[in-house]
């Protein structure tokens, strides 16, 4: 059924990629290409060091992105570990189109992405090497705080001097956001929208956790872990410590919530509350999630304080806080190992 186009990303970066993915939805585009544009938008964009060109990379020095599109289970895809191309999102819409596969990883995605015509990049900026030499020399400059192995601290937006927040330019903004500890700001875009014509439409990118274990992949390549989309029940995004996404398939349960009656709100908030009854939770630890039923109702709901989404639509143009954050502080309720 038709109905009002909206597009919601995460952080305030998605600001950024709503302003992208609302100018394909307004001029009565598809929600598909919405969420591509609105991921690319910042795929593209080097001073972002958590997706695409000048992700930080893991612990050896490398950039590796992940990323995944879906409009429905018979029509979506992920690309993982891709080291010499930008822009997963689009990789993977091409293995969505072009193949029976719904994941293809590594050297793989590459030489695939190479055969669709995406060009070699070299995804490490000087700017991310500089980071990653530093957290070398010593991880404790960086974070602040005692190193805790390969886990980075945990995504939180300050609220001071980031993107949509205060008055300012776009170089102020920029140079606040400079203060803040470089892994604190900014995580996986993932994007939800729904078209003029009411199709519902997903997409995630990531360089995953700055200075990973090399290999390792997070959910947002995953169908049913960083992203899930079912246009008869509903559709949901996800952002922070991918391992606790994985290990309850996070969004696939938000959307089978939905489908078992749930509202956004209760989905997400469930779900939440099941990565806390199933997983050890450290301090260190965040989940964002964004839930949206076919009607376009959508809500939000994180671990912790510090999650924010991004509203577009015919009406809104804001960043908002998630609307229910289950835990407040840092209580751990387990090791990390
Ligand atoms: N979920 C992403 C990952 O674990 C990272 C993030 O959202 O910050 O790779």
């Amino acid at each position: 059924m038709p109905g009002q186009p909206i597009i919601l990303s995460t952080w305030s970066l998605g600001r950024r990629a709503n302003a992208v993915g609302w100018e394909v939805l307004s001029a009565g585009g598809s929600a598909l290409d919405a969420v591509e544009r609105a991921c690319i938008a910042i795929d593209a964009d080097p001073g972002v060091d958590s997706v695409g060109l000048g992700g930080l990379p893991d612990a050896s020095g490398r950039v590796s992105l992940d990323g995944c599109i879906m409009l429905s289970p018979r029509r979506c895809a992920g690309v993982c570990f891709v080291r010499e191309h930008n822009y997963p999102v689009s990789i993977a819409r091409r293995v969505m189109e072009h193949t029976h596969h719904v994941l293809l990883a590594g050297s793989g995605a590459d030489e695939f992405a190479s055969r669709e015509g995406f060009e070699r990049c070299d995804l490490l900026t000087d700017e991310a090497r500089k980071v990653w030499q530093k957290w070398k020399t010593d991880p404790a400059q960086l974070t602040g705080e005692r190193y805790r192995g390969w886990l980075p601290p945990r995504n939180v937006e300050e609220r001071r001097g980031v993107e949509g927040e205060g008055p300012g330019d776009d170089k102020q903004r920029i140079a606040a956001d400079e203060s803040l500890p470089h892994n604190r700001r900014h995580d996986t875009v993932g994007v939800l929208a729904i078209d003029a014509a009411g199709v519902m439409a997903g997409a995630c990118s990531t360089s995953g956790m700055a200075f990973k274990v090399p290999g390792r992949v997070g959910d947002s390549p995953i169908i049913g872990c960083g992203l899930y989309v079912d246009p008869r029940f509903g559709a949901a995004v996800a952002t922070g410590t991918g391992e606790l996404l994985m290990r309850t398939c996070g969004t696939f349960l938000a959307v089978e919530l939905m489908r078992s009656g749930r509202s956004p709100a209760q989905a997400a908030t469930q779900v939440i509350e099941r990565i806390i009854e199933s997983c050890d939770i450290v301090d260190d630890h965040q989940v964002g999630l964004i839930t949206l039923n076919p009607q376009g109702q959508w809500a939000s709901a994180a671990l912790r304080p510090g999650f924010r989404v991004a509203i577009r639509s015919s009406e809104r143009d804001e960043l908002e806080p998630a609307s229910r954050v289950l835990l407040n502080g840092g209580e751990a309720t387990g090791s990390l190992l």
